[in-house]
């Protein structure tokens, strides 16, 4: 028998409203926005409790991480068709021939070359994996984020 216990981030409300811009793709190079949602498949052998992991460990660190994302524009530091420039109480995000300027707050600035769902995916998996230590009869994490509903990126790492 295999085992797995899943988390669907639309009907849990694990979600987060965010604006971003892809300057490798013309139409995603205009800032826009999605409601994201965050799903998690956990694969292991139920421990003696019966359980594999609690599900409300998992969706309380989800919600503290989908947080930091909600309601802000998501800003990729490593890429270098951006152009990013801090000021004290503003940022100036330059890409294919535009500056934007966005209050400091709005922004959420991340480790990461593009804000597409898989990126975005590996990200909140490793933040997961950061503040959690995960018992040792799970055996696969599947993260997924769905970038408006019924389309999305899936990452999976084994243990
Ligand atoms: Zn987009």
């Amino acid at each position: 028998m295999s085992f797995f216990i899943e988390i669907d981030g639309w009907r849990s409300n694990i979600r987060f409203s965010s604006a971003h811009i892809i300057p490798e793709y013309e139409k995603c190079g205009r800032l826009h926005g999605h409601t994201y949602s965050v799903h998690v498949k956990v694969s292991g052998l139920p421990d003696k409790k019966g359980i594999i992991l609690d599900f409300s460990i998992l969706k309380d660190i989800l919600r503290e991480i989908v947080n930091e994302l909600d309601h802000r524009i998501l800003i990729p530091q490593k890429n270098n068709a951006v152009n990013i420039i801090k000021e004290k109480n503003s940022v100036k995000v330059s890409t294919l021939g535009k500056d934007y300027v966005f209050p400091l707050n709005d922004c959420v600035f991340l480790p990461i070359d593009s804000t597409s769902a898989e990126n975005l995916a590996a990200l909140i998996l490793e933040k997961i994996l950061n503040k959690i230590t995960l018992p040792d009869n799970v055996e696969n994490i599947e993260i997924g984020v769905d970038e408006g509903y019924g389309q999305g990126a899936r990452v999976t790492k084994k243990f």
